[in-house]
């Protein structure tokens, strides 16, 4: 199926940078959030990261003005109803996602895709809930979205043949490339990655080592570009426990306990750099350990 507009739901870190590389590309993006607040803030963040493209000499100033012409932004989910494909992009909450869904679907031409950029939510369990699980999946970018080169494919119980060959070239127009995850929970690079930040939470509480210390052990121990503390703060702590109760839910396996300085944490608000605390405090020139 040609797929021209697209409509992203979410103008968050992840909605924002996935509208920033579809326009970049070549698609028309319809952008929406419950918040204006949060649609203007995305529209800044996406002109930001184009201007450091431009300096970087990847893309020209037309490449971006071309880019931003082709955003629309709305407050009405409905708005989207004549797009090709739905990429929803919001906090990862079931019952949020489930909602979206059920909006939209009335407003849908029969054909349009839906995808959920969930990092470990059910696809099987969210195509369930829609009148075309056959033509839903879950469709897994990375975080910062215009650098990062993977984008995993996941396939619902129902996902059909067509549906999967047309997000699979669709990743491919976007310069990316894909992985593919059988859909359990938090599919593979979560799978892996959130029980080792999960871990490295637990080396902070139980006194093992320093914010420092630990961030510095797996940058320079092992050759990770950025420590796991760090890397949490950058995910989003609320995205983070989300995922590990995922895991332990749909595992039942105590190893993916949350840890409880985690939970704490976002109890708190510290929900990293997107509201300047978490692990670090992002208030000045640099980072700052909180513990
Ligand atoms: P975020 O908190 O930065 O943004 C979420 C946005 O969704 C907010 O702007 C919020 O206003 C909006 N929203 C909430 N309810 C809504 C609704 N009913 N309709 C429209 N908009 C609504 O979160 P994020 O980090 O961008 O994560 C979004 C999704 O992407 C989650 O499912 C998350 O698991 C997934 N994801 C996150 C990362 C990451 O590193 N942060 C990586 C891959 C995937």
């Amino acid at each position: 199926m040609a797929i021209e507009k697209v409509g992203v739901v979410g103008a968050g870190q992840m909605g924002n940078g996935i509208a920033h590389v579809f326009a970049l590309s070549g698609y028309d993006v319809l952008l929406t959030d419950i918040s204006q607040d949060a649609l203007d803030a995305g529209r800044e963040t996406i002109t930001h990261n184009l201007d450091r493209q431009i300096h970087r000499g990847t893309i020209t100033e037309a490449d971006r003005d071309t880019a931003l012409g082709r955003i629309e932004t709305t407050l009405t989910l409905t708005d989207l109803g004549p797009t090709d494909l739905i990429i929803e992009a919001a906090t990862e909450r079931e019952t949020v996602k489930t909602a979206i869904f059920e909006d939209l679907l009335p407003h849908l031409k029969p054909e349009t895709i839906l995808t959920s950029n969930t990092s470990s939510i059910s696809i099987t369990r969210l195509a369930s809930r829609t009148d075309r699980p056959e033509k839903f999946m879950g469709f897994h970018f990375m975080n910062p979205v215009p650098v990062m080169q993977l984008v995993e494919l996941i396939r619902g119980i129902a996902t059909d043949k067509p549906t999967f060959d047309t997000l699979h070239g669709l990743v491919e127009t976007l310069g990316k490339t894909a992985s593919t995850s059988e859909d359990f929970p938090a599919f593979i690079v979560n799978r892996i990655l959130m029980p080792m930040i999960n871990e490295a939470i637990y080396t902070l509480y139980e006194g093992v080592g320093s914010v420092r210390s630990i961030d510095t052990s797996l940058k320079l121990g092992a050759n990770h570009p950025m420590g796991p503390l760090e890397l949490a703060d950058f995910i989003g702590l609320d995205t983070c426990l989300a995922i590990m109760n995922v895991l332990h839910d749909g595992l039942a396996d105590t190893k993916y306990r949350p840890c409880p300085l985690l939970t704490k944490y976002v109890e708190a608000g510290w929900l990293g750099r997107k509201t300047k605390r978490g692990f670090y405090d992002y208030s000045g020139e640099e980072p700052v350990p909180t513990r």
